[in-house]
């Protein structure tokens, strides 16, 4: 565990304090990072592949929302992915039910959440962001208009999946909060060379959950958050806890005030611990992700068990282990 509650508490407000009045936006020294070089694309996890797929737009000069719908639709194409698209684990009653969302540098958001049988719903998402006038579509009204866009609908739920469930049935217990095995969704940003930033979510959700649960992933503010002027930021782990204190959108919010990607992800951790209270908060695992649009990176967990992956001119693909509050 870090040191005592309290006295991180104190000198994080010692600290934020001082950079929120004596440093300009995303200059602050305390927690800085290293600033990448333009293009940039992180995720939550060990994602290589959703990088490269990302990597190869921001390459081609492309725009990052492209980057971040190519990242999130390889995992969720991937059926040894549990925990996002085809191939997610079911909720108790055996159905796949998706959730995610996107959202460009100008705070335009698509999302759906409990989607089931169509296996990109980053890309309803989008679609959903471009095409209507809405911002989220949920369950059958998702579902119809996927198909009125031309989505192919699929069984997701796979053999390995299925066997899972069943497995899981023996006992039902529903036990998601110390195993991240059983959520790792990605949450993916990139910051492009013309400087865009966007970002994406995308998940199963949490394994066995109840018939209709909606996480943070689907929730602009919870589980991603972007302003294009500032940063953005994603989150993974148990989806309850990031709705609770509006993870995402706290975390920019704190680096609008002067905060670096790394603070303002150790504060909202912090936050979410000081609510819950370090017993309970040590069975839960929470991450967030944040980039700044000036390519500094933070991330921090609740647990020891974090990892995201990094790809800029400077790191390819680089698997990059998160600190925690409790270690
Ligand atoms: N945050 C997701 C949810 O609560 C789970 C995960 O991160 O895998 O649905």
């Amino acid at each position: 565990m870090n040191s005592p509650h309290s006295t991180s508490r104190r000198k994080f407000l010692k600290i934020s304090a001082l950079t929120a009045t004596a440093f300009p936006l995303s200059n602050v020294g305390a927690f800085a990072t290293e600033a990448q070089n333009k293009p940039i694309v992180i995720s939550t996890w060990r994602n290589p592949d959703a990088n490269a797929a990302a990597w190869k737009v921001l390459q081609a000069n492309g725009r990052a929302l492209d980057a971040v719908e190519q990242g999130a639709r390889v995992p969720e194409a991937n059926p040894n992915d549990t925990s996002v698209g085809y191939g997610g684990l079911p909720d108790r009653e055996g159905c796949v039910t998706l959730d995610a969302c996107i959202m460009d540098e100008k705070s335009n958001c698509g999302s759906v959440a409990f989607v089931q049988g169509y296996k990109h719903p980053i890309s309803i998402a989008r679609a959903v962001m471009e095409k209507t006038q809405h911002v989220m579509l949920v369950g059958k009204g998702a579902e119809k208009f996927a198909a009125a866009q031309g989505f192919k609908k699929q069984k997701l739920l796979t053999k390995e999946s299925e066997k899972a469930w069943k497995e899981w049935l023996k006992k039902s217990e529903y036990k998601p909060y110390h195993n991240p095995g059983q959520h790792d969704t990605i949450g993916i940003l990139a910051l492009d060379s013309n400087g865009n930033l966007c970002g994406a979510c995308t998940t199963s959700g949490m394994a066995f959950k109840m018939h209709g649960r909606v996480g943070d992933s689907p929730i602009i503010g919870a589980g991603l958050y972007v302003d294009g002027e500032v940063g953005a930021a994603t989150a993974t782990g148990v989806g309850e806890e990031m709705i609770r204190i509006a993870g995402s959108n706290s975390i920019v919010e704190l680096m609008r005030q002067g905060l670096t990607p790394q603070a303002a992800c150790e504060e909202a951790i912090k936050r979410l611990i000081r609510k819950r209270g370090e017993e309970r908060a040590k069975e839960l695992s929470v991450a967030f992700l944040a980039l700044s649009v000036t390519g500094e990176v933070g991330a921090y967990s609740t647990n020891d068990v974090f990892e995201y992956t990094l790809t800029s001119p400077e790191k390819i693909h680089s698997v990059i282990r998160s600190d925690s509050y409790f270690k």
